[in-house]
């Protein structure tokens, strides 16, 4: 693996600003279980990560019936397949949290990571797009908002531009 920097930032502008010095030498961290394959194989040679872990909130699940299902995409997929609200009203995401990997990945890796490597192999894409999720995404000029079906442009690609960074998964509420 080829050396490289390592950051981690405590706010989304602090993100963009390192987007912005080290353009595309610059990726996202978050669990690394895609991405530290993929630099080991050398598809892969970031000058700098930028680790979103010490951003606030970016790991929060929250539950309303009128706003609705809101994940941040730091959230580990342990987390969602042991959160008693999604087995409560959400059973197809904390099912497929459940079948994916390991014990060891899925206290690693993150939804956003799950989406943002767009593999068609995915655990949690299906049950996403089932629900009728959509993803927020922020950037440096603001934020834009799509489903979770229009997200990806193919195997291995997303339609998230350089300098963004996915930020949310939202599902409609359930009726009780
Ligand atoms: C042994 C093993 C078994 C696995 N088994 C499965 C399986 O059964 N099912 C399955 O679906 N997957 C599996 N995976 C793949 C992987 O664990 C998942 O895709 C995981 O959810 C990736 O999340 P992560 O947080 O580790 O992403 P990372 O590796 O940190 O990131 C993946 C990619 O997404 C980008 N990224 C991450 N978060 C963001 C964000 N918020 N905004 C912008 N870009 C971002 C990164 O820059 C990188 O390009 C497995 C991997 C391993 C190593």
């Amino acid at each position: 693996m080829k050396s490289f920097e390592y950051r981690k930032v405590s706010t989304l502008e602090e993100a963009f600003r390192l987007f912005q010095e080290y353009g595309e030498g610059a990726k996202v961290l978050a669990g690394g279980t895609d991405l530290f394959i993929q630099m080991r194989n050398r598809t892969l040679q970031p000058k700098i990560l930028v680790d979103l872990k010490g951003i606030p909130g970016m790991d929060q699940v929250s539950y309303d019936q009128a706003s609705g299902l809101r994940i941040g995409t730091l959230t580990t997929i342990h987390r969602l397949e042991t959160s008693p609200l999604l087995q409560e009203k959400f059973g197809v995401i904390a099912q497929a949290a459940s079948s994916l990997g390991s014990y060891q990945i899925r206290w690693r890796a993150t939804i956003g990571g799950n989406l943002c490597n767009a593999s068609p192999a995915a655990d949690m894409i299906p049950g996403l797009i089932s629900l009728g999720a959509k993803v927020r995404i922020a950037g440096a000029g603001g934020e834009r908002s799509m489903a979770v079906e229009d997200f990806f442009a193919g195997p291995g690609r997303s339609n998230l531009q350089p300098g963004e960074i996915l930020a949310e998964v939202q599902i409609p509420g359930v009726a009780t």
